[in-house]
This record gives structure tokens, C-alpha cells and sequence, in this order.
């Protein structure tokens, strides 16, 4: 029973919830991560796939890599943890999704806004004048990188390192976060910043904090709740207790 662990009287039906996911939820789906041991940074430099300097020098490798992981995405599926969260927005009207992931797994409904901290890889913009979705966000065309009319080169819509959030999507994150009466932290392993500074900005703003998780990290011994397993299935236990008091 997931409200062994969650209080229940936290909810009300005008609760706003606020999901902030990382790359332990697509995990469950299939989707390698980056930091673990077995992430894709054990095995490739970063600086070389997911850096401007990386793409100046050698804008081929680096599409090919995001047509990779594009394809890989395209393999997979959600999981019954996104399901769930779709569900209980259903039942929360105020309900909005913060992820970190790019893999687009959160679909953008009427009924729950997803805010993409680190934009989404089946997107495309300009390198250079920023202009979005060219060639219909296709990577690359017969095989060769696509030029924008400006001349830059159109790169995947992703933060890559070294580069900083777009500021209106970082505020808009914040402003979510500190408007959270109870915040979900999910699949994340709350080391990177600045996107692991949103729990607190809910914390300090009198949230309840509910991580989920499969080991503890540096958020644990601040949340309210902390339960370690696979997000799918205790995101499922927790929507079925919640559609069974809240529908
Ligand atoms: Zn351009």
C-alpha cells in the first residue's frame, strides 16, 4: 500500500501537484542513462557528443549519435509509470510535470503542461539564429547535416554541457515548483544542477516532498517520504490508492 509510506491527509482534490522526473523513469522503459555505471558516459566522452565545442568539431558524429539515442527512444516505450502520472493528473486538475528527460515520453495534454528542463530530442533548432523544426526536426538529410538559411547548422533540440538553460524555461520551472503543495521527485538522482535546485524551491514554499527513487540521494533526508523502488510500480500503487479516494 503506497500511503504506508505517504500521508494521505497531504491531499486534497484542489492539491497542486508537481512531478519532477529524471533518467531513472525511462530507465524503466529501456533507456540507458547517463551517469551509472553502465550509463552512456562510462562508455563515450560527452565532451565529443553533447558539447558546442563537440558539435564545431565534428557536426556529423554528433548528429549520428542523436539519430542513435533517437532510434533507440523510437524502440521503446513508456512505462506504466507515465501512464500513472497522466492518471492522477486526471484526478488533480493543478497537476504539472517537470522532467528532466529529453526522450519526449511525457505527452503534452489538455489536462497536464510538461515543462522540458532539457529540451527534447526529437526537436530541432539552429545552431546558430536559434529558428526551430526545420526539415521536420529531421537530423540530418540523405545523410548530411541540414543547413539552416542563415547558414548555421540545425543541432538537437538539448541542453548539452556547458551550454545553460533556457531562462524562460529555468523560471517557469521555479515559479512550478515553489507553487507545489506536493512535490513529486521521481527517478532523479538530484546531483545536477540547476535542476536539482527545484525540489527545494517547493520545500521552502511549504511543500510536501515524495521522492522515489531506487537508491537515496542528497534529497532523502529531506523529503517527507522517501520510497525506494521502481517509479513504475509504486507510481501505479499510488494513483490506484488516489483514484480510489480522490475520484
Ligand atoms: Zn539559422
Amino acid at each position: 500500500m503506497a500511503f504506508d509510506w505517504i500521508q494521505k491527509e497531504w491531499f486534497s482534490k484542489n492539491s497542486k501537484l508537481v512531478f519532477f522526473t529524471g533518467a531513472g523513469m525511462s530507465a524503466e522503459s529501456g533507456i540507458r542513462t547517463f551517469r551509472d555505471n553502465d550509463g552512456y558516459w562510462s562508455q563515450y566522452d560527452p565532451m565529443k557528443l553533447a558539447s558546442p565545442a563537440g558539435f564545431e568539431n565534428d557536426p556529423k558524429l554528433v548528429l549520428d549519435w542523436y539519430q542513435y539515442r533517437r532510434n533507440e527512444i523510437k524502440k521503446a516505450k513508456p512505462n506504466k509509470g507515465y501512464d500513472a502520472i497522466e492518471n492522477i493528473a486526471k484526478l488533480f486538475p493543478q497537476a504539472q510535470v517537470i522532467t528532466q528527460n529529453v526522450d519526449g515520453f511525457h505527452k503534452k495534454a489538455d489536462f497536464i503542461d510538461v515543462i522540458e528542463l532539457h529540451g527534447n530530442i526529437h526537436k530541432t533548432h539552429c545552431n546558430q539564429c536559434r529558428k526551430e523544426n526545420l526539415d521536420g526536426c529531421e537530423l540530418l538529410h540523405d545523410d548530411k547535416p541540414i543547413f539552416c538559411d542563415c547558414g548555421g547548422l540545425m543541432r538537437p533540440s538539448v541542453v548539452w554541457f556547458g551550454e545553460s538553460l533556457r531562462l524562460s524555461v529555468m523560471h517557469q520551472a521555479e515559479s512550478i515548483s515553489r507553487s507545489a503543495d506536493i512535490f513529486f521527485s521521481i527517478g532523479t538522482s538530484s546531483l545536477i544542477y540547476p535542476a536539482a535546485q527545484m525540489p527545494y524551491e517547493a520545500k521552502n514554499n511549504g511543500a510536501k516532498i515524495i521522492e522515489i527513487n531506487p537508491q537515496s540521494t542528497p534529497l532523502t533526508s529531506m523529503a517527507d517520504a522517501s520510497i525506494q523502488g521502481l517509479s513504475g510500480e509504486i507510481l501505479f500503487k499510488i494513483y490506484q490508492e488516489l483514484h480510489a479516494n480522490y475520484n
